[in-house]
C-alpha cells in the first residue's frame, strides 16, 4: 500500500471511532514519528468559564453551587468547600480570582497551560466576564509563560457561525491572534460542522473532542492527529488534541463507575502512555478553588500535572507542545504551511 493510502485510512479510522492499535499503522509508515524526542508530551488547560469580576456575581455562583450540591449532586464535599468560600467571601477575601497564583504556582514548578477564553456572551451559558475584565490576569499569565486561546462560545458552531469574529476579540485584548480553540460545553454539532469552523478561523489545533461526563479517548487516538476532510479528500491542516480528562466529567465517571477519582486519571493517561507518544489533553476550570468540583477533584489534576517525569513526560500548554511535535507530523506530510510559532 502506499504511504498516502494507508495515511488517509488511518485518518478516517480515527473518525469512525475504531480502537485498533493506530500506532501499530503509523509506526511503519512513519518511523521518524515515533523515534525522536520529546517523548510523552502533554497537554495542560484551563477553560475559564467564571472568573471573579464583581462580589455580587461570585456570590451568587457559590451560593448556585451551594444548591447544587444539596440538590443536584448531592455531594456532601462539594457542600462544604463552597460553606467555606462563602465564609472567605463574607469575611471580605476573595474567591474566583485564582489566575495570577495559578499562573505562578504553575510556571515555577515548570508547567505551562492553555488557557482557553470566551470572547462572546450570547448564551446564559457563556462566561460571566467580559474579555476586558480579565485582560490584565491573563498578561500576567502570559508573562509567566502560559497561551491564551479562544473557547468557542455555546452558540459559536450551531446556531451563529461566529468563531472567527471571537478570535478577533481575543486578538484584539491579547495582541496575539489565537491559534487553538476548544468549545465551550463541547458543543459543536457534527464534527464536519466544527472542522469547518477551525479552518475558517485558521486554527491550528483544537481540542473540544472529549467527553462531558466520562473519561478516556472519545476518538479513539491517543495522540493528537489531523482530523480527515472528506470534503477535499485529505487530512484538515489543523491538529485535534484528545480531550481525556476533565475534572467535571472524572467526579461523574468517579461517582457513576465507583472508582476512585485518582485511580481513573491514572488509567486513561497510562493507555495514552502505553499506545502513543504523548500529545493529549487534561481540562480544569480552577484547580485552586473547589468552585466547579470538590477538592479531591482538583487534587487528581495537582497529583497529574506535578508528578515528576513518569518516563519522561512533560505537561505543557499546547503551543509548546506544537512547537516540538510539528516535527513529526511535517516529516508524515501533515500540517503543511504550518508554522510552530506565529
Ligand atoms: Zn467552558
Amino acid at each position: 500500500m502506499q504511504k498516502g493510502q494507508q495515511l488517509l485510512g488511518t485518518a478516517a479510522l480515527v473518525l469512525q471511532g475504531n480502537f485498533g492499535d493506530l500506532e501499530k499503522q503509523y509506526r511503519p509508515v512513519f518511523p521518524q514519528c515515533f523515534n525522536r524526542a520529546p517523548k510523552q508530551p502533554q497537554f495542560g488547560s484551563l477553560d475559564i468559564d467564571f472568573y471573579d469580576v464583581s462580589a455580587r456575581s461570585t456570590f451568587f455562583r457559590v451560593i448556585k453551587n451551594l444548591g447544587i450540591a444539596t440538590l443536584v449532586s448531592r455531594s456532601w464535599p462539594f457542600f462544604s468547600a463552597n460553606t467555606e468560600l462563602l465564609l472567605r467571601l463574607l469575611t471580605g477575601k476573595k474567591v474566583g480570582n485564582y489566575l495570577p497564583e495559578m499562573a505562578r504556582v504553575t510556571a515555577q514548578r515548570k508547567i505551562h497551560s492553555t488557557m482557553f477564553v470566551i470572547a462572546r456572551r450570547g448564551h446564559r451559558r457563556d462566561a460571566n466576564y467580559e474579555l476586558t475584565q480579565i485582560s490584565s490576569s491573563l498578561a500576567d499569565a502570559q508573562k509567566w509563560g502560559h497561551s491564551v486561546e479562544l473557547h468557542g462560545s455555546y452558540t459559536s458552531i450551531i446556531e451563529c457561525g461566529s468563531l472567527t469574529p471571537e478570535s478577533a476579540a481575543v486578538q484584539a485584548v491579547t495582541g496575539r491572534k489565537p491559534r487553538g480553540n476548544r468549545q465551550h460545553w463541547l458543543r459543536f454539532d457534527k464534527h464536519e460542522k466544527l472542522y469547518g469552523a477551525l479552518a475558517e478561523a485558521e486554527m491550528v489545533f483544537d481540542s473540544s473532542l472529549g467527553f462531558s461526563e466520562t473519561v478516556g479517548f472519545r476518538n479513539g487516538a491517543s495522540f493528537a492527529f489531523p482530523p480527515y476532510d472528506f470534503g477535499s479528500e485529505r487530512p484538515h491542516n489543523f491538529l485535534e488534541i484528545p480531550l481525556v480528562l476533565m475534572d467535571v466529567s472524572l467526579e461523574a465517571a468517579a461517582k457513576s463507575l465507583g472508582r476512585a477519582p485518582g485511580a481513573l486519571a491514572e488509567e486513561v493517561l497510562q493507555e495514552s502512555r502505553r499506545l502513543g507518544w504523548g500529545g493529549v489533553s487534561i481540562l480544569w476550570h480552577n484547580p485552586m478553588e473547589p468552585l466547579h468540583v470538590p477538592k479531591h477533584i482538583n487534587e487528581v489534576f495537582w497529583n497529574c500535572a506535578l508528578q515528576p517525569g513518569v518516563d519522561g513526560e512533560k505537561w505543557m500548554s499546547a503551543e509548546e507542545f506544537i512547537r516540538q511535535s510539528l516535527f513529526r507530523y511535517h516529516d508524515a506530510g501533515l500540517l503543511e504551511g504550518v508554522r510552530a510559532d506565529a
